[in-house]
């Protein structure tokens, strides 16, 4: 193999371990966003137990105020029993009007609240059994990520391991210059290495090299099965290494 298909090579593996990297690093974000939106449900659940938690209380308050209402009516009834003037007696009776009206208010307000306590209620009995279900479904996912990173994992050493191998083979004095210049380059871009075909344009950042760069790529070419002699040719502006 010549040093140019060594580098391609070694670049081809790169891309691999690239890409099982990136399987690797998005496996946990998946797992996040799966149990993020079982938080989100777990959540919503608890805003409908403590709606009806707050219902339930308010009811229990407006029943208190009714119950006090209700023996101050039993009192002012009491002393119109014993009054002596009319006028009293029509006073009394229009303080008992006064407390008949709080009460009726309440109770409104405690069916209204039970309104809300009923709907709260059945929100509960939608939200858990679409709990249930998707926290079902989410377990054999996560459990299907988990299996899918340790694979992930698996295959990136296997692939570390091939990559070191291509690169001991290439760890010779007259090829030491190009994966120097190749690995110092691809922590920036990825690919670093191009075979141009045809045209004149960097195939990594598409700006238009000179004929010149071009006829060295040529020369190199002829000389790739002897790496002592060839030259590092790479692109003027972004110095990706480019060979015919
Ligand atoms: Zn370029």
């Amino acid at each position: 193999m010549s040093v140019i298909d060594e580098l391609l090579d070694l670049q081809a593996q790169d891309s691999i371990i690239r890409d099982l990297e990136r399987q690797v690093h998005d496996i946990p974000k998946k797992r996040k966003i799966e149990k993020d939106r079982l938080e989100e449900i777990e959540r919503e659940l608890q805003h409908a137990k403590d709606a009806v938690e707050n219902g339930e209380r308010s009811v229990a308050g407006f029943q208190l105020e009714i119950d006090q209402q209700k023996g101050q009516i039993e009192k002012y009834e009491r002393q119109r029993q014993e009054v002596k003037s009319n006028a009293e007696f029509s006073a009394l009776g229009r303080q008992i009007e006064s407390c008949r009206r709080v009460v009726s208010d309440y109770e409104e307000r405690i069916a209204k609240a039970r309104d809300h306590i009923e709907t709260a209620k059945e929100n509960i009995a939608i939200v858990e059994a679409r709990y249930a279900e998707e926290s079902a479904a989410a377990e054999g996912y996560i459990a299907s990520l988990r299996t899918e990173l340790l694979e992930a994992q698996h295959r990136l050493n296997e692939a570390q391991a091939v990559r070191d191998e291509k690169a001991r083979a290439m760890d010779v004095p007259e090829k030491r210059r190009f994966v120097g210049y190749y690995d110092r380059l691809r922590k920036k871009y990825f690919p670093v290495v191009f075979r141009v075909r045809g045209g004149n344009a960097c195939p990594g950042c598409h700006m238009v090299l000179p004929p010149s760069k071009m006829q060295e790529a040529q020369r190199n070419a002829k000389l790739a099965d002897s790496p002592g002699k060839m030259n590092i040719v790479a692109c003027d502006y972004c110095g990706r290494m480019i060979f015919k």
